[in-house]
């Protein structure tokens, strides 16, 4: 009765964009690059909500080379791949998301992050996790290339509720 999905993204620095995660602009010298507005927590939630819907990928449903996704609001696709997972049967019970960053602080912006997931998913905010870590200067990430970000996602199938005890 319960189904859990795996998410990951990358996208690396880009001049000229704004950054975008959870739907929050953040101010920075540079944002991601990508044919949407390269959220990429949002594109790891989405990816985590339909690997456990079964849904495959979110390249699928949304392609980089659709011209109705250029420059798009994630949260658009968001809300999208929540009807796709309803349209499967299933709820969402939690979320959890880990951003890989070397710069910029996510913390501040993390309240704002979840109030647009809260809005989006339906869920309250303690149902939905934001956290942040940096890769201590070591690698591409590092060296500040690019964010990376980790999420999973529980779904509930709402044909089978769970029995109280
Ligand atoms: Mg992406």
């Amino acid at each position: 009765m319960f189904r859990v999905g795996l998410g990951f993204d990358f996208h690396p620095f880009a001049k000229g964009r704004p950054l975008v995660l959870g739907g929050v602009h953040i101010p920075h010298p540079r944002g991601l690059q990508g044919h949407s507005d390269a959220d990429a927590l949002l594109h790891a939630l989405g990816d985590a909500l339909l690997g456990a819907a079964g849904l495959n990928d979110i390249g699928s449903h949304f392609p980089d080379t659709d011209p109705e996704y250029e420059n798009i609001s994630s949260l658009v696709l968001l809300e999208r791949i929540r009807q796709l997972v309803r349209g499967q049967g299933f709820e969402v019970v939690n979320v959890d998301m880990v951003v890989v960053a070397e710069s910029p602080r996510i913390g501040p912006h993390v309240e704002l992050i979840r109030q647009n997931l809260s809005q989006v998913l339906g869920l309250s905010r303690g149902a939905i996790g934001v956290k942040a870590t940096t890769m201590e200067a070591c690698g591409p990430i590092g060296k500040g290339e690019g964010i990376a970000v980790q999420a999973v996602a529980l779904l509930q199938d709402v044909n089978e509720p769970i029995r109280p005890n």
